[in-house]
Parts: C-alpha cells; structure tokens; sequence
C-alpha cells in the first residue's frame, strides 16, 4: 500500500513514519510513505506557496497552483486518479471502520493544510474524502494524517507480527478491548484475575467478552447499539441490569 502526502512539512512526515512499526512495514516494503514537498511545485523563484485571503480576514492561504500541480505529479507516476482525503477539521471524523475502508486502496493520497487552509476551487477539483481526526483544530495536517496513515497500516496484511492483535481489538464489533494482564502475577498486592491463570480457554474468552461489554458500556455507551450482541451477551446485560 503506498500513502503519498503532499505537505508543506515532508520532514515532520518522514520523521513520524519512519519508526516503530510502520518503521519496519516501510523497510519490509509492505508500504510505502511518500512525502511530497508542495512547495517544490510553487512555480516562482521565491517558493512562495501562500497569499492574503481575497474579501480580507486573519492568516493566509494555501494557493491553488501548487497544490493542483503536487497533486498531478502522483496522478502522473501511478497512472490514474487516486482517492485524495483532505485532512480539515470541517471532515467527516475518523475512526475504524473508515481506516478498513482505505486500507482496501492501493494508493491513498493525503492533503496537508497549513495557515487557513487552502483555496477552495482546487479542494473542489481534487478531493474525494474531507477528513478530521477530532473537533479541534491544530496548527497543520501533517499530524493527522500520520494519525490515519498509523491506523490504516496496522491493518495491511504482514504489518503487524501478529494478525490476531487487529482483529481482536477496540472498536472491531463496536466493543471497546477487554483489559491485559501481564507477568508478574501480583503486582503491589494487586492480583491477576484468576480466570486468567486457569488455563480454561472458553471461559478466558467468555469473561473477556464480558470484560469487553462492561467496559464499553461504561466508557463509551455510545457504541454498544450498533455492537452485534449474541443471545448470551444479551443476557449478560439483562444480569448487569438487574444487579444495578
Ligand atoms: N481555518 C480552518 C477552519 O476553520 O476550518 C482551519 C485551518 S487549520 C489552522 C490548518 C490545517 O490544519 C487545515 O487545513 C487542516 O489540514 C489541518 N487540521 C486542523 N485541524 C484538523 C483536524 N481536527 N483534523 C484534520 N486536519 C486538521
């Protein structure tokens, strides 16, 4: 899978992507992260990328030239016209079942604001997807868009060592993961749940279905409606209920 930014900061890109395990995906050529510079398509002498905002107002604008043609530049290498997700506090919020939706691309490209934004026209010529990573507003989309590149290479088949770990985790089935315990046993007198150390398989994975509804009831009950519940987790809730 190739993720392709254009940005006006490709160091902060490359600096946040080459570690860790998105660090080996990349070196292993299970993907690839290539940042380009918008500025290296400024088309003047000065490299100057931004202007004043027509009708007045604060801060600057990203122009529409450059943009256009960082964006023709990868059309041009990969040969047809690729999704474009423009990271702006003004998109559809991310989450999960967005990243398992882009991990079936070949290509992604991401489209860093900086300043204001960017001129409105070439949004309108380039982009498929509006993304936020949440409803605050940050300086750039360079963060975000490592965010979302994070999320969406962990589910690339080989990127992470394990393939259970992504499909056992938060928000898979709209649960929230059930807590992990590691060695010691005890810790500072706290215990293990003994479950856990008894070597009874179905019954470690029933307390930790449990686990897993207990937790996002409690922290985020906003998910459970559209979690798909078995009969027994039905009654699972039933008990909860009526030992409220
Ligand atoms: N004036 C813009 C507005 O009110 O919608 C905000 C511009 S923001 C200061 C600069 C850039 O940061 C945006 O163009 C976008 O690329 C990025 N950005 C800021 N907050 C973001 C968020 N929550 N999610 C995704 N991108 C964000």
């Amino acid at each position: 899978m190739n993720f392709h930014v254009l940005t006006l900061f490709p160091e902060m890109i490359n600096d946040g992507v080459n570690t860790s395990i998105t660090g080996r995906a990349i070196s292993k050529g299970l993907i690839s992260v290539n940042a380009v510079n918008i500025r290296d398509f400024a088309g003047n002498k000065y490299g100057q990328v931004d202007d004043y905002p027509y009708g007045g107002g604060a801060g600057m604008v990203m122009q529409p030239g450059p943009v256009y043609r960082s964006y023709e530049s990868i059309k041009e290498k990969i040969g047809y016209k690729p999704r474009v997700i423009y990271l702006t506090p003004q998109g559809k919020v991310f989450n999960q079942s967005m990243a398992e939706e882009f991990a079936e691309e070949k290509d992604l490209v991401f489209l860093c604001g900086h300043y204001e934004g960017i001129d409105e026209r070439v949004l309108e010529m380039i982009v498929t997807d509006n993304v936020s990573i949440g409803d605050y507003v940050l300086t750039g989309g360079e963060l975000p868009s490592m965010v979302m590149i994070d999320a969406i290479s962990r589910l690339v088949p080989g990127v992470l060592n394990n393939d259970v770990s992504a499909e056992f985790e938060s928000f898979n089935d709209n649960l929230l993961e059930y807590p992990q315990y590691t060695r010691p046993a005890e810790f500072m007198g706290k215990e293990v749940p003994p479950i856990l150390l008894s070597g009874n398989h179905p019954k470690v994975d029933e307390w930790r279905r449990q686990q897993s509804i207990l937790r996002t009831m409690e922290r985020r009950p906003d998910l459970i409606k559209d979690a798909n519940l078995t009969s027994a987790d039905k009654k699972y809730i039933r008990s909860l209920e009526e030992n409220d």
